[in-house]
């Protein structure tokens, strides 16, 4: 299974995820670009908008991740580092 999940114009690895909003964006601004769609905020602050495809598919993509970042490469251990 792959560690990224596709937001918006991005793949973006699963354990930079700290958390997902869990309802869509609603300010009231009328010019507003991200009402509907789901906060997801990275680390260092960062924050991403996913639409409601991209947020169900996310949510599902972490649920099932196990952590980590990734199979292991062969031969690699962590005597290595
Ligand atoms: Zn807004």
């Amino acid at each position: 299974m792959s560690i990224l999940s596709r937001i918006d114009d991005k793949h973006v690895p699963l354990y930079r995820v700290m958390w997902v909003a869990a309802t869509p964006h609603f300010c009231g601004e009328e010019d507003c670009m991200r009402e509907g769609c789901y906060e997801v905020r990275l680390e260092q602050g960062e924050s991403i908008w996913a639409n409601a495809a991209d947020n169900d598919r996310l949510i599902t993509q972490l649920e099932l991740w196990q952590g980590g970042l990734g199979p292991p490469d062969a031969g690699d251990d962590e005597a290595a580092w």
